[in-house]
């Protein structure tokens, strides 16, 4: 029999965790994308109760793919090897497929999680700081993984440096692990509620020990977590469309502020650890980031953004011969936009499915083609119309210029922007990568002034009552007690950013 094997924190990455060599690919989404696009940071999944569990992960994670694509990490536990972990750089699909790899991750219970790039703003990732994270109690190992951010983390690591935490990484995450470490309570899920009533901001994380998988949504329930069954196991993972990919059922949303405890002979109980709070979840993930055939509260996302389209053709109509989408985001609130005002709807706008990570270097170059490299106009289609565009969003404004010269370039009489959301004027705290908000065009300038930056023949965003409407809310957003978190859009924030107001951070309030 094989001497079992558990990782602990002094220990030494196990060979599993070492980087694939530095020549990875060049990610020429990130490359081309010039800051001009939101991207939410990270994806997570779990199941127990399956045999090899590492497979579902593998394709859980794989289908929450577009939550990040940096890097993405898998931790297992079995009874005979004890936790076993891999983590890598770049697609799920490179590095999640081979044997060599899934073989090292044998066991009936296993969490992933995937992450975006966050280069540039916070620096290059390392691999310690690709999740999910591991720590060693006296009452065993636990595994963890984290989507949202928390707004104390920064407060959170200076204190518990102070008292003698030594952390291996650099993301806010791995606070809970050292809080959990210094908690007095007899076991890892306590453990883990005394850490997480210490963190402020957005979490959704995904946990296990050697028996039990572990979920828990913040108070607000920013971000997305939801419970499927797959035969006599459970799966937990940021959204539907990953219980699709491996056959789980769905069975309701982890609720905000709850926590799950599921044990592996299927036992599953629900607690209750957070003060009851309204709940706040992100609007923007209706309007962008979670995948359209992803069901959230009850609604299609797909349902979701063509009615925002609906709601934009009502609230800023224009006279023009096509309606065309900025691939992918924007197409079903194209399709809205077109039948609800009668223009005829067209792919004026193909995107290169195959643009992605290459190993053809970026030379200044190839660098200018820009936007072109990803998307072509159909100039067929485009020739001689007034065209209107539908895009999910205006974060820079570069893209969209681009965009607007190429359809110009094509012929197009007259272009009209429709924009599937409020205008961008403030940055996320709660786990989506967003510019500063100087960088943001509709931080800086009024409409009419984007419109002439853009040089576009009219430029509209759907209202945030409009929004409200097309997720459910029939008489649209209260302003005494806001439904969802749009603190991008409206500049209220659910929870106060206090790492980045001891940066220098000024509140709309303090404007
Ligand atoms: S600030 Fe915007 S992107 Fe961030 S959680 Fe709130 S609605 Fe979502």
């Amino acid at each position: 029999m094989r001497a079992a094997r558990t990782l602990l924190e002094s220990e030494p990455l196990p060979l599993a965790d070492c980087p694939l060599p530095p020549a990875h690919p060049f990610d020429y989404d990130a490359i081309l994308d010039d800051g001009d696009t939101l991207h939410e940071e990270c994806g997570v999944f779990g199941v127990v109760g399956v045999a090899d569990a590492a497979n579902f992960v593998a394709l859980g994670l794989h289908a929450l793919q577009h939550r990040g694509q940096e890097a993405g990490g898998i931790v297992t536990h079995d009874d005979e090897l004890g936790f076993n972990s891999a983590r890598r750089f770049g697609y799920v699909r490179d590095n999640f497929t081979s044997s060599a790899v899934m073989e090292t991750l044998p066991g009936p219970i296993g969490i992933g999680h995937v992450r975006y790039s966050t280069a540039g703003s916070k620096g290059p990732t390392q691999i310690r700081d690709v999740q999910p994270f591991f720590g060693e109690f006296s009452m065993g190992g636990a595994a963890i993984a984290h989507n949202g951010n928390i707004t104390n983390a920064d407060a959170l690591r200076r204190e518990l440096i102070e008292r003698g935490s030594i952390f291996q990484s650099s993301s806010d995450s791995e606070c809970i692990i050292h809080l959990m470490a210094r908690s007095l309570q007899r076991d890892i899920p306590a453990r883990m509620e005394d850490a997480l009533r210490r963190v402020e901001g957005a979490f959704s994380v995904v946990a296990m020990t050697r028996t039990k998988l572990i979920g828990v949504r913040d108070p607000l329930g920013v971000r997305p977590l939801v419970l499927g069954k797959l035969g006599d196991g459970w799966v937990l993972s940021s959204e539907t469309c990953a219980l699709d990919i491996i056959g789980a059922d769905y069975v309701r949303e982890v609720e905000p502020g709850e926590m799950v405890v599921i044990t592996a002979d299927g036992g599953l109980e629900s607690q209750r650890p957070f003060r009851p709070q309204s709940s706040r979840f992100c609007i923007f993930e209706h309007v962008y980031f979670s995948r359209p055939d992803s069901i959230i509260g009850g609604r299609s996302v797909y349902e979701t953004r063509r009615q925002i389209g609906v709601e934009l053709a009502r609230e800023a109509p224009v006279e023009a011969d096509l309606v065309c989408p900025v691939p992918d985001s924007g197409t079903p609130a194209a399709i809205g936009y077109a039948h609800e005002s009668g223009i005829p709807y067209g792919m004026g706008i193909i995107r290169n499915q195959y643009v992605g990570r290459t190993f053809i270097e970026p030379t200044e170059q190839i660098r200018n083609m820009g936007v072109r490299l990803k998307l072509n106009v159909n100039r067929a289609l485009i020739r001689g119309k007034r065209v209107i565009l539908v895009d999910d969003s205006v974060v820079r404004g570069t893209t969209s210029r681009k965009i607007k010269e190429m359809i110009l370039d094509a012929g197009a009489a007259e272009v009209h922007f429709r924009i599937a959301s409020p205008p961008t004027a403030w940055p996320c705290f709660y786990g989506v990568d967003t510019p500063k908000r100087e960088k943001l065009l509709a931080a800086t300038m009024s409409e009419e002034e984007m419109r002439q930056h853009l040089g576009v023949d009219s430029l509209r965003f759907v209202s945030l009552d409009g929004l409200y409407r097309a997720v459910g809310e029939a008489s649209g957003r209260s302003a005494s007690c806001p439904q969802y978190c749009d603190a991008c859009f409206s500049g209220e924030y659910p929870v106060e950013p206090a790492d980045m107001i001891e940066k220098g951070f000024r509140l709309k309030a303090a404007e």
